[in-house]
């Protein structure tokens, strides 16, 4: 158990393929949780999941995707009619504003298509590296990056796969040691197991068919020390 030696790249490569291989067996249908039809949808569920969960925000978006069916609809919204179907999500106003701008760009810089680049994605209002990596990987098939949310933030350091408590920074190394390909439903596998096992509070070790890859798990088991996982510590760029 925990039979990893050191923290050098080659050993976290090592480990990192292991976990991959289990995560796959253990997920092989991962995906992301928020329902859409298409990129646009993605993207705004994405946006409107920031501080809520993806079965709450489930619940919104039928009516909303009912109204403003596409990024030129929303770019025409008036936000007094756009905010009472948001609400439910929280930050509803904030919410609001980015959604309508970020539909504004899409139609005056992008001929109203959702752009497939990060560097375009992330210029939009409201949408950060985790927000374009969703749409990226997952209604646009590319593999761009890793996303790092709370699950992949407090997996990855349990599983000593990075020290690193900034999302931007736990991404980076996570590209490092994972092969590209594997970027997408890497992150998909990662959360569901966050969502399912390695539950912030209380994670099932005993249970987690990663145990033996996991330092923070044969710790626990032991009951040799106390849960810890490094508070994130999201970079403006990181939010979304
Ligand atoms: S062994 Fe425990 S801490 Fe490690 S991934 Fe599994 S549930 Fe999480």
């Amino acid at each position: 158990m925990g039979a990893r030696q050191g923290n050098s790249t080659p050993a976290r490569r090592s480990a990192a393929a292991k976990i991959s291989t289990l995560l796959a067996e253990k997920w092989p249908d991962a995906h992301v949780e928020l329902d859409h039809r298409n990129a646009y949808e993605l993207l705004a569920a994405t946006i409107l999941s920031a501080q809520s969960t993806d079965k709450m925000i489930n619940t919104i978006t039928p009516a909303l995707f009912a109204k403003y069916p596409d990024p030129k609809a929303l770019a025409e919204a008036n936000p007094a009619e756009l905010e009472p179907l948001i609400f439910k999500s929280g930050f509803y106003r904030n919410k609001a504003k980015s959604l309508i701008g970020m539909a504004r760009a899409v139609v005056e810089k992008h001929g109203g298509v959702i752009p497939d680049t990060m560097d375009a994605l992330t210029s939009l209002p409201g949408v950060a590296r985790k927000t374009a990596n969703v749409v990226l990987g997952s209604a646009l098939k590319k593999n761009v990056g890793v996303v790092v949310d709370t699950h992949v933030t407090r997996l990855a350091q349990r599983l000593g796969l990075t020290k690193q408590a900034d999302p931007v920074k736990i991404e980076q190394e996570l590209m490092q040691i994972l092969p590209q390909e594997q970027w997408t439903d890497f992150a998909h596998r990662v959360i569901w197991h966050g969502r399912r096992v390695c539950l912030a509070k209380a994670p099932a070790c005993d249970s987690c068919l990663l145990l033996p890859h996991c330092p923070a798990g044969s710790t626990i088991v032991r009951g040799a020390g106390k849960l810890k996982t490094m508070k994130p510590k999201p970079s403006k760029r990181a939010r979304s």
